[in-house]
């Protein structure tokens, strides 16, 4: 039977093209349990060279016959000067990004790397793709765990209990999200978590969001007030109602007051960021860019000459095996994952806590991950950028190399399968709990979102349509944890 509950279009998970629903919200009580120097470039899709023709051309100057000759005998040479290409002012259909990106490779004199390619995408302050809409749910382009079910921030919020519970139960805590989405997660996280006082009222919560559209629905979905500041008369702060925690918005970690122990959740966070592509050619690796194409679309090329994220690809070798990397032909790499990694592994290693990061990825090196996601249907990634998501794989392996580098005084854990994850911390007892008072509908949408969260391929209860049968992300999806060494091995880590 099918829930009248659940909405019938169909949606994928960030990473999987699939059906899938909102689950409606119950309430029980929760257990605490440099630009590149490139002049010359050929198509990564062949080996042979392509020149690339559609700027940077040295021409000589064409007489032009119907005008009447000058009348001073001054002849100036233009051969050897830049020649714009053709200009018209005549309107364009290019959106705001697809223009700013050409212009970037115009200005450039030559590509872009994926990575910043990726960047502009997603993060362009004006246009980017996360910049100026909601891009959640069946409405939008992608699900995520948070917005599959409730059970998600719950038992994110248990872990944090737990976590704080090994910290000694300091009584002021940062609590920092890394990229919220909608704020779902939190919102769950401090619902569940409302009735244990001490470790609520030891809380201020930090929202890390380069959206403006999005940390308003962030303030809405926590229902947040604007409020006195008892600690501070001058300034009024923004208080979540649903667990009288103060809450404040950063665009960045760093921004983050330091000193006080911290716990950060980065779910979906870290495959946003921009990852470098190489791919193994006759001479070694070269970086994949992104050109401008004849037709005045993108193309992938490829650099003939080493590139500036070629450094990161030698670090990145470095920590994997010779066969590893043998076996390889496209390798991908994050440097803003290397560097948040070693900004978290720093904060946490100073002022205690800890951190945990939920994506889909591997414990190795990636290879060619990157993918676009618009409406619910992968896309190619160079199509109308802005309109589709962009993610890649995280690679762990990196993330515990970059953390280890950065401070000696954190360990790492995991990655765990997020089925183990909140498996141990008891998803099963919770499920159970919700599903002892609840609609059909609701008990429908519970244990498809609980398949959802914990199980691995299509569903074997389904009974609704094929194109809809839930795909469950338990062992797709990979926990870690990054903690302060003085609090030993967090639950369910251990
Ligand atoms: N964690 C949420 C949303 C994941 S999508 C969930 O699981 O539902 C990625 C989120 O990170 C979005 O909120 C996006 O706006 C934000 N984001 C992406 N890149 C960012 C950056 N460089 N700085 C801050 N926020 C970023």
């Amino acid at each position: 039977m099918l829930s009248r509950l659940l909405l019938q279009s169909a949606t994928c998970y960030r990473r999987l093209p699939n059906a899938c629903y909102f689950a409606p919200q119950l309430s029980a009580p929760v257990s605490p349990a440099p630009s590149p120097s490139i002049t010359r470039f050929f198509s990564s899709s062949s080996s042979s060279q392509i020149p690339n023709s559609s700027f940077v051309e040295h021409v000589g100057d064409e007489e032009d016959q119907t005008t009447s000759p000058p009348t001073a005998a001054i002849s100036v040479d233009r051969s050897g000067l830049y020649n714009p290409p053709e200009h018209s002012h005549a309107p364009s259909s290019d959106s705001e990004l697809i223009k700013h990106l050409k212009s970037i490779i115009k200005f450039r004199g030559g590509p872009i790397s994926v990575a910043e390619y990726m960047e502009e995408v997603l993060t362009n302050p004006k246009a980017g793709f996360y910049i100026n809409r909601d891009v959640f749910g069946a409405e939008g382009d992608f699900i995520t765990s948070p917005e599959v079910s409730q059970m998600f921030g719950e038992m994110v919020g248990v872990w944090a209990m737990c976590l704080w519970e090994q910290m000694g139960q300091p009584n002021k805590v940062n609590l920092v999200e890394l990229g919220p989405g909608r704020g779902t997660l939190m919102a769950d996280l401090l619902r569940g978590a409302s009735k244990f006082k001490n470790f609520t009222e030891s809380l201020h919560i930090h929202m890390v969001e380069c959206s403006p559209t999005l940390q308003k629905l962030q303030h809405s979905n926590l229902k947040c007030k604007y409020e006195d500041n008892m600690d501070d008369k001058m300034n009024k702060r923004n208080v979540s109602t649903l667990a009288g925690t103060p809450v404040t918005w950063h665009a960045a970690l760093e921004q983050i007051p330091s000193g006080s122990p911290t716990i950060i959740i980065a779910h979906e966070f870290y495959d946003a960021l921009p990852v470098h592509q190489f791919q193994r050619v006759s001479h070694g690796w070269c970086e994949k860019m992104v050109d401008l194409a004849e037709d005045s679309l993108f193309r992938f090329v490829l650099s003939p000459q080493p590139t500036p994220a070629k450094l990161y690809l030698m670090k990145r070798s470095k920590w994997a095996a010779t066969e590893e990397i043998a076996k390889l032909d496209h390798i991908e790499v994050c440097p803003k994952a290397m560097e948040l990694t070693q900004t978290i592994a720093k904060r946490i290693g100073s002022d205690g806590g800890g951190a945990l990061i939920i994506d889909y990825g591997m414990d190795a090196v990636v290879s060619d991950s990157l993918q676009a996601i618009r409406q619910h249907k992968f896309v190619n990634i160079l199509d109308d950028p802005g309109s589709a998501d962009l993610s890649a794989y995280v690679d762990f392996a990196s993330i515990r190399h970059s953390a280890e580098e950065a401070s000696g005084d954190v360990s790492i854990h995991g990655p765990i399968t997020q089925s183990q994850f909140l498996g141990s911390l008891g998803i099963n007892f919770r499920v159970e709990a919700l599903l002892q008072n609840c609609t059909d509908e609701q008990a429908e949408s519970l244990r498809t979102g609980y398949w959802r969260l914990v199980g691995e391929g299509e569903a074997p209860f389904w009974e609704g349509p094929d194109e809809q049968v839930p795909i469950g992300m338990g062992t797709l999806y990979l926990a870690m944890t990054i903690v302060n060494k003085r609090q030993g091995v967090p639950v369910p880590f251990k």
